[in-house]
């Protein structure tokens, strides 16, 4: 299900930050801006000048609590509910955006979901299609409404896929269900990239490593974050902010060329 709320210091009608021309404000959408890594990219969209629509699955007061941040420096934000796990809910998000006159120069594909660790004999059908489903075949949607906005307004744009270490380390004993479905989202942003490269539209991604957010900290993680902690060269677990440092230069101009490629955030692991 998807319900949106629109800025309250929006006027109606308003064609919000996508206005032609030199120092126009761009949009972003960044899927899972409540929490974790997708509040901390939403902050500092906002300090570059981005106007957002950002979405969350349930915590509505925290999705409220990071967009008043962020207008708080001028931005002008969209909240929108979406569970990436209900059928539909892709299309309902650009709907959304649509609706709000909005033209997208970024999406950022953040939200997902760590399923219960434990090893592959734990993972039934039904965990692993959820997994999939909100983790791969949802940011896959989200990317093919988004560009066809972005190849439609012949402006360009910026895809950035939220990946994981996990693609590369496999998740043994953990959750290999998900490091499939980042893995997965590594091969959409090779794939992608190679077919809207010629209509400036890049498609970039992050694969960060152990990142102390909810995700990582909360009672389902079995304490991982401090067990693994010491296995990082850095040092240090990673923040949210180290992760959305990356994402946002990724998106500017700074990495004009650039795309296809994903970038690891983890000090080394
Ligand atoms: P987080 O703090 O748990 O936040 C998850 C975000 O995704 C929240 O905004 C949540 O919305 C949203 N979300 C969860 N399930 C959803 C669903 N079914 N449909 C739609 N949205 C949903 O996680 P995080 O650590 O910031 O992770 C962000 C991204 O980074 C994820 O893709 C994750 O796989 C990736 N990542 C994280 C780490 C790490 O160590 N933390 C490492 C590698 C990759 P609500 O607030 O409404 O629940």
């Amino acid at each position: 299900m998807v319900t949106q709320h629109a800025a309250p210091d929006e006027v109606e009608g308003q064609k919000v930050g996508a206005a032609d021309g030199a120092g126009a404000r761009r949009v972003a959408l960044v899927t899972g801006g409540s929490r974790g890594i997708g509040a901390a990219v939403a902050e500092q969209l906002a300090g570059h000048g981005y106007d957002l629509v950002l979405t969350y699955a349930s915590r509505a007061d925290a999705a409220e609590q990071v967009a008043a941040r962020c207008r708080l420096g001028g931005a002008l934000v969209h909240v929108v509910q979406a569970d990436f796990s209900v059928a539909g809910a892709p299309g309902a998000v650009l709907a959304a955006v649509d609706e709000a006159g909005l033209d997208l120069h970024l999406l950022v594909n953040n939200a997902g979901l760590l399923p219960p660790l434990g090893s592959v004999a734990d993972i039934t059908p039904e965990r692993a299609l959820r997994t999939l489903t909100v983790n791969t075949l949802a940011p896959l949607e989200m990317a093919r409404l988004a560009v066809a906005r972005m190849r439609l307004a012949g402006r360009g744009g910026v895809v950035v896929n939220v990946s994981s270490r996990a693609a590369v380390r496999g998740g043994s004993g953990e959750f290999v269900d998900y490091a499939m479905s980042k893995a997965a989202l590594d091969s959409l942003t090779v794939g992608l990239a190679g077919e809207v490269g010629a209509e400036n539209i890049r498609v970039v991604g992050v694969r960060p490593g152990l990142i102390a957010t909810d995700m990582n900290t909360g009672p389902a993680a079995g304490g991982r974050l401090a067990r693994l902690v010491t296995g990082v060269p850095l040092g240090r677990a990673g923040t949210a902010h180290d992760v959305a440092e990356a994402i946002c230069w990724l998106a500017s101009d700074a990495a004009s060329y650039i795309t296809g490629a994903t970038l690891d955030v983890s000090g080394g692991r």
